[in-house]
């Protein structure tokens, strides 16, 4: 087995701390990671605190990992020791029904493997995240990282970026659309790039009036203050499009009257209370209101592909290991700009 340090927490009222742990040993499919950066997502938070219920202790959160290569398996073949590699949030599936033959993992029929708070496909294993020195993963479920970026600012693609590309990519968003991202945090500074690059107009709604400037700058063509009810007037009936990444309990009735014909909001936001909505809202215009959960790995390659094309990464605060409990309060007061992503040197 593989010796292990990392940052776990231990109940969901507990604080992260420092942890010792075993990683399996590199099988024949398997790369060995030496973890550079990891960032840290909303969700780290969600389950750490056991927001959503059925949480895994002790639990080593992070999905969005990125590292080198320092051992590989006898039948690897995309990767060699030395070579940058990425991990998202989901490690493993069952490789056999519908949705993993046509590469979206992340909805197998059977069982997915999350990178942390889940279990291996033995369905007892749990495993661990990237809040740690080392990850050993399937060569199948680890991505390729261009050399051109920069490694602290990818990390945050690997969840962020894959989950906001995804749903732009399914509903094909383009040129003559007009997209609303509610919330600019982690994934909403991502969905502004995003979508911004695929010609899309871009809206951000936010709670915050501070973050218009940043906004502006990330690529957004207009900035409503949620609580400014005469510009949020003026957005009714708008957008054929709304990425919802609000991580609380939010309204959705009213966010969904900003929809035009047709219009559609996915949520990608999943706060702890279920949502209520009026059928009125659906009804009237004919709207839809959609989920999208991360993307399979084809597609994070591609988006990590399409990143690097576009110079395309996230604005990121690059945190040491023992800040990250500052982190999590930080978060929870949306203070962030745009993802914490951990230094793994400074575990
Ligand atoms: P984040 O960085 O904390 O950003 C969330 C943003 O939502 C905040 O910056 C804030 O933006 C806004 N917000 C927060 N509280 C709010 C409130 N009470 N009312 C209105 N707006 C509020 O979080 P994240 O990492 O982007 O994650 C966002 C959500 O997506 C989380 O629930 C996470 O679990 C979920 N997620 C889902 C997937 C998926 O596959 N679907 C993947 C990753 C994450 P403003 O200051 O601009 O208002
Ligand atoms: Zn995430
Ligand atoms: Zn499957």
């Amino acid at each position: 087995m593989i010796q292990t340090k990392g940052y776990s927490v231990s109940a969901a009222k507990a604080p992260l701390a420092p942890f010792q742990f075993e990683r399996r040993e590199v099988g024949p499919h398997d790369v060995l990671i030496d973890i550079l950066y990891c960032g840290v997502c909303h969700s780290d938070v969600h389950q750490a605190r056991d927001e959503w219920g059925g949480a895994i202790y002790p639990m080593v959160p992070g999905h969005e990992i990125v590292g080198k290569v320092s051992a590989v398996g006898s039948h690897v073949k995309k990767f060699k020791v030395g070579d940058f590699a990425g991990v998202g949030c989901l490690v493993d599936s069952c490789r056999n029904c519908a949705s993993c033959k046509e590469g979206a993992e992340q909805y197998c029929e059977v069982h997915w493997v999350g990178t942390y708070n889940s279990v291996e496909m033995d369905l007892k294993t749990p495993t661990y995240g990237g809040y740690s020195n080392k990850i050993v993963v399937d060569e199948k479920y680890t991505l390729k990282i261009s050399e051109k970026l920069s490694l602290e600012r990818v990390a945050p693609l690997l969840c962020a970026g894959i989950t906001t590309y995804s749903p732009l990519k399914q509903w094909k968003i383009t040129k003559g659309h007009r997209v609303a991202v509610v919330g600019l945090g982690g994934l909403g500074h991502m969905a502004v790039k995003l979508a911004a690059s695929m010609g899309a107009e871009v809206t951000v709604l936010s709670t915050s009036p501070k973050k218009e400037a940043d906004a502006k700058e990330l690529g957004a063509h207009k900035f409503v203050v949620t609580k400014d009810a005469e510009a949020f007037a003026g957005v009714q009936n708008y957008f054929d499009f709304i990425i919802n990444t609000v991580s609380a309990p939010l309204d959705l009735n009213i966010y969904l009257n900003l929809l035009r014909l047709d219009g559609t909001m996915v949520l990608l936001g999943v706060p702890p209370e279920a949502p209520q909505v009026h059928a009125f809202n659906l009804i009237f215009k004919r709207r839809r209101l959609a989920g999208s959960l991360i993307g399979g790995i084809e597609e994070t390659q591609e988006m990590l592909d399409y990143c690097a094309e576009h110079n395309i990464m996230s604005d990121v605060e690059v945190i040491a290991m023992k800040d990250i409990n500052e982190a999590y309060e930080r978060m929870m007061k949306g203070d962030v700009h745009y993802r914490f992503v951990i230094d793994m040197a400074t575990l």
